[in-house]
């Protein structure tokens, strides 16, 4: 069997905070790492993005306060910050990749949010958060 290798990331930064978790989801961790890609060339250098939360168990996404329904419970979601570019620039460029089918942007907590959920069409939605 064909398997991607995932050069930029590791098993640690993807993992439940709180437990060490790791829902493996092959087409999100592609998009991922395709992301990753995708800003080297963009940027012609090397950029670095960091997970600081992939998947989440039942009962870390609660104490953090996620959406019942959070696709950071099935491996399908991870929050990006970057010691390379703002969190501003990953927004515009993770929609502008169509990589991800969701992007939201956090103001105050200044990471952003991308997923890999289904939606009709392969749609995209991208939105701004004041949290
Ligand atoms: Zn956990
Ligand atoms: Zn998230």
């Amino acid at each position: 069997m064909l398997e991607a290798k995932l050069q930029n990331f590791i098993e640690k930064e993807l993992s439940c905070r709180c437990c060490g978790k790791l829902i493996i989801n092959h087409e999100a961790l592609i998009y991922l790492q395709a992301f990753r890609y995708y800003l080297n060339r963009k940027y012609g250098k090397n950029i670095r993005i960091i997970p600081t939360c992939g998947t989440r168990c039942y009962q870390h996404n609660i104490d953090v306060g996620g959406e019942k329904g959070s696709y950071h419970l099935s491996g399908q979601a991870f929050d990006i910050i970057s010691p390379d570019i703002t969190y501003r620039q990953i927004y515009d460029a993770a929609i502008e990749s169509r990589l991800f089918s969701t992007v939201i942007r956090y103001d105050k907590s200044l990471f952003v949010h991308v997923d890999t959920r289904k939606r009709a069409r392969y749609k995209i939605e991208s939105w701004v958060e004041n949290k």
